[in-house]
C-alpha cells in the first residue's frame, strides 16, 4: 500500500497522522500516513531506504530535521536561499525533492485579508517566523515590526527578506498594525506566557497565534475580549498539511470538513 510519513525526534506528539488519516478515510484513498521516529544520526539512512521503496510517496519533517534534511534532497524551488528549511519531501521519479508548505499554510487562513500597504507585527524570529516573513514578503505589506528576545536575530531576518520595519525587544509597545502574528514559543504548553498589551491595535486588526498547544492561548482570549478577529494555530497546521497532502496523494483534501477535523484534533 502506498504511504507517506511524518518524521521527527520526538514524534509521538505529532498531529499530522490524525490530519492526513482523516482526509485519506474521507476520500476513500487506499493509503497510509504514519509517524516515524527518526533520530538525527539516522536521517541519511532514512532517506536512502525510503528512496528505494516504491510505495513511499514522501514525508513531512518536523523538529529537529527541518534544516538538516535540506542537505539530503534536491532543492529545486530554492528553499535554502529563502525560508532555509523544509517541512516536506516528495518523490519525483528517482529524485527526492524538498519543499516548504508552512508559508502557504500560514497564508491560507488570511488569504481574504488585504494587507497591501498595511503594517504587520510578528513576535518571534525562529523557524516558523522565517516561513511567515517569506509569505509577508510576497504580500506587499508596508512595515513589519518583529518583537523578539534576540533582537539581532530579528533584524537579520527582516533584512534577509528585504522587508522594511524594525526589530525590537519583547515588551516594546505595539505599533497600530493590521495583523499581529505570534510566531514565538511563548504561550505554548511548558513555555512562559506572552505578556502583551493589545490596546494600540486598531479595531479591524487580526490576531493570529500559530501556537496550537494549547489552542486557546491567552493572546487569542485577550484579542477576543477586544472583539478582534482571530486565527488559531490549527488553521495553519491544517493549511500546511493540506498542501503536503496534495503533493503526496494527488488529491485535494475535503476542507469543507475542517470543523469535524478540528473536533478530532482537539478531543
Ligand atoms: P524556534 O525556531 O525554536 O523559535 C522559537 C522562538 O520563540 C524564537 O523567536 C525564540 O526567541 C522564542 N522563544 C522561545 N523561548 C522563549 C522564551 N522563554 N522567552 C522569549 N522568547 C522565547 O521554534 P519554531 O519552530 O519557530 O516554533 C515556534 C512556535 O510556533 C512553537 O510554538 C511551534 O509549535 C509553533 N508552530 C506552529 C506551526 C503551525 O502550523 N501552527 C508551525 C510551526 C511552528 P529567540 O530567537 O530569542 O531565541
Amino acid at each position: 500500500m502506498i504511504y507517506a510519513e511524518v518524521i521527527g525526534d520526538p514524534i509521538s506528539h505529532s498531529k499530522s497522522p490524525a490530519i492526513h488519516g482523516f482526509w485519506l478515510k474521507a476520500l476513500g484513498i487506499e493509503a497510509e500516513y504514519r509517524a516515524a521516529h527518526v533520530k538525527p544520526d539516522g536521517l541519511a539512512a532514512y532517506f536512502a531506504a525510503r528512496k528505494a521503496d516504491p510505495d513511499w510517496r514522501g514525508c513531512n519533517i518536523t523538529i529537529p530535521h527541518k534544516q538538516a534534511a535540506l542537505d539530503l534532497v534536491e532543492d529545486r524551488g530554492g528553499v535554502r536561499a529563502s525560508i532555509g528549511a523544509i517541512n516536506t519531501v516528495i518523490r519525483e521519479g528517482d529524485a527526492l525533492i524538498g519543499t516548504n508548505t508552512d508559508a502557504g499554510g500560514f497564508y491560507t487562513p488570511i488569504a481574504g485579508l488585504d494587507l497591501q500597504g498595511r503594517d504587520v507585527v510578528v513576535i518571534g524570529a525562529g523557524g516558523a517566523a522565517r516561513a511567515i516573513l517569506f509569505a509577508l514578503s510576497r504580500l506587499d505589506v508596508a512595515r513589519v515590526t518583529i518583537l523578539n528576545r534576540n533582537v539581532l536575530k530579528a533584524a537579520a531576518l527582516l533584512s534577509s527578506f528585504g522587508l522594511k520595519g524594525d526589530a525590537v525587544p519583547l515588551g516594546a509597545p505595539l505599533p497600530p498594525a493590521a495583523l499581529l502574528v505570534n510566531a514565538s514559543a511563548l504561550g505554548m504548553q511548558g513555555q512562559p506566557p506572552l505578556a502583551i498589551d493589545l490596546s494600540p491595535l486598531p479595531d479591524d486588526a487580526v490576531v493570529y497565534d500559530i501556537v496550537y498547544a494549547p489552542l486557546e492561548t491567552e493572546l487569542l482570549a485577550q484579542a477576543r475580549d477586544r472583539e478582534l478577529d482571530t486565527v488559531d494555530g490549527l488553521d495553519m497546521l491544517i493549511g500546511q498539511a493540506a498542501l503536503a497532502f496534495e503533493l503526496f496523494f494527488g488529491a485535494e483534501p475535503p476542507r469543507d470538513r475542517d470543523e469535524e477535523l478540528r473536533a478530532i484534533l482537539t478531543s
